[in-house]
């Protein structure tokens, strides 16, 4: 398989006829993919990529048995929502029994940005209230509702700051947040940040406005793979519920089982979190467009009782669901639940020990197949390495793995592969990753993660072999 195109072909024509801003992975160098399996990627030349960053296809590239389900439902029917189908209604049954009782209604979309906007408008019918309380470094979808409360979007380039009824509370990062585990314990961690949203609430009320939604992945993706301290998801449910809001968790990238030990990220902080709104989308549909929105009945009612209808053209038609039926068909089946545990916590371990190896890894968190590396420039300030990690995933690509970074300052080694990720996979992840990293060692300068072969100005270590500077482009 090459593709229609020539890989330039392709470039130019994407120049000319799609959206400058619409991003691209290794921007200066795109791969061209033509077709995949598992866990690898193949491009145009037939070279194999390890794929650490796919968080969509989950069960694994192309899985058959997902294909097979999407391709027999398409050769019978596919239409739109406002029939009665079997496959829609059976697949809301099966989902919702994979959470706590309170969470029994759906409605099916498209994207994850979907149903996040369509979460919010739920929200504030219910409540009646429009203030949002986010959390720093979110994102949440593309709609101009959630650019207006992703921070990831509106404090960057382009976006336009933050609207008057948007909250911004501090992410509960302990490693390099507003609180760290250098000044507290992990009790006073979760209690502080709390406390900070607890804080927004009264801001809010004070400002006339209403809490109306406590917005927020129970793992943080954008923040740089953020695992918030025990207790603390408890505490805040607890402060925005008696402020009148309710609390939203976001399982767009942590959901379907990603963190091995629970289906969803919300149930790692204890089984009495109960949010009242859940996002579902990427893995989902392992690349197949469905996602949606699981909510309580009361919720559900409140929005009804507006007389508005809700439709969607393609939220939950036939095929959809039988993609979606599919997925959890494998999931279950494959044990890959287990699997993101075995691995993750495999992946866990050997990163610490490179870690004792290597000084450039200030911290290595997550769990199952949500996992983080922080780089430093140094241990005790905690400054992030951020040419670092674009050099590391730059010659990771070169030896034909993919991975990214993420984080404020993109300095966090972001893993999320496809949840059939084996143990090979993983030792060759690691080896690879020690390898680059030994090869950093000779280097003298590392910025904004471009090579010059040499290039250097400076004169080199001692101990290096190589004349290599990374130079500012
Ligand atoms: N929520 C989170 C946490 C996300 O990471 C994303 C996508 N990166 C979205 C929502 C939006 O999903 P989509 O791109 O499918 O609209």
């Amino acid at each position: 398989e090459k593709g229609k195109l020539d890989k330039q072909e392709t470039l130019s024509l994407r120049k000319k006829h799609i959206g400058p801003s619409c991003k691209l992975f290794f921007k200066s160098d795109p791969l061209k993919i033509v077709r995949a399996s598992g866990s690898y990627m193949y491009d145009e030349e037939g070279n194999r990529y390890l794929d650490c960053i796919n968080n969509v296809c989950h069960v694994g590239h192309c899985h058959p048995h997902v294909v097979s389900a999407a391709t027999q439902q398409m050769a019978v029917l596919n239409t739109n929502s406002r029939f009665l189908h079997d496959n829609l209604v059976l697949y809301a049954e099966r989902l919702t029994a994979l959470f706590p009782p309170k969470l029994s209604v759906c409605f099916f979309v498209n994207s994850g940005s979907e149903a996040n906007d369509l979460a919010l408008r739920l929200a504030r019918t219910h409540t009646g209230h429009r203030d949002v309380i986010t959390l720093d470094h979110a994102y949440h979808g593309h709609v101009t509702s959630l650019i207006d409360i992703s921070p990831y979007k509106f404090n960057h380039p382009g976006g336009d700051g933050k609207p008057d009824w948007v909250h911004v509370a501090p992410v509960a990062d302990i490693y390099r947040g507003k609180y760290t585990d250098k000044d507290y314990t992990i009790e006073q961690l979760s209690e502080k940040y709390a406390d900070e949203v607890k804080m927004l609430c009264q801001k809010s009320s004070k400002e006339g406005g209403r809490v109306c939604i406590f917005y927020a992945e129970s793992m943080q993706s954008c923040g740089g793979q953020i695992v918030f301290p025990p207790g603390y998801l408890r505490q805040v449910y607890k402060h925005v519920r008696e402020a009148g809001g309710v609390c939203l968790a976001d399982e767009v990238q942590v959901g379907f089982g990603r963190v091995g030990s629970h289906m969803w990220a919300f149930q790692t902080q204890g089984d009495d979190i109960v949010p009242d709104i859940v996002t579902l989308g990427k893995p989902m549909g392992n690349g197949h467009p469905v996602s949606a929105v699981v909510t309580t009945r009361e919720i559900a009612e409140s929005f009804g009782a507006t007389g508005m209808e809700y439709f969607n053209t393609f939220g939950g038609n036939p095929v959809s669901a039988a993609v979606a039926n599919a997925v959890l068909d494998v999931i279950e089946n494959e044990k890959l639940r287990e699997n993101a545990t075995e691995i993750g916590n495999f992946l866990m371990q050997e990163f610490r020990q490179l870690q004792k190896k290597h000084e450039l890894i200030g911290d290595v968190r997550g769990q199952g197949m949500f996992l983080g590396v922080d780089l430093v420039k140094d241990r005790e300030t905690r400054e992030p390495a951020t040419a670092e990690a674009a050099y590391i995933n730059k010659r990771l690509k070169e030896n034909y793995v993919l991975l990214s970074a993420d984080g404020p300052y993109r300095n966090v080694l972001k893993f999320k592969s496809p949840l059939v990720f084996s143990l090979e996979n993983a030792k060759e992840l690691v080896s690879k990753v020690d390898s680059i990293m030994e090869e950093m060692k000779q280097v003298e300068h590392c910025v904004n993660g471009v090579v010059e072969q040499n290039g250097a100005t400076e004169k080199p270590s001692s101990k290096s072999k190589k004349h290599t500077q990374w130079i500012t482009k």
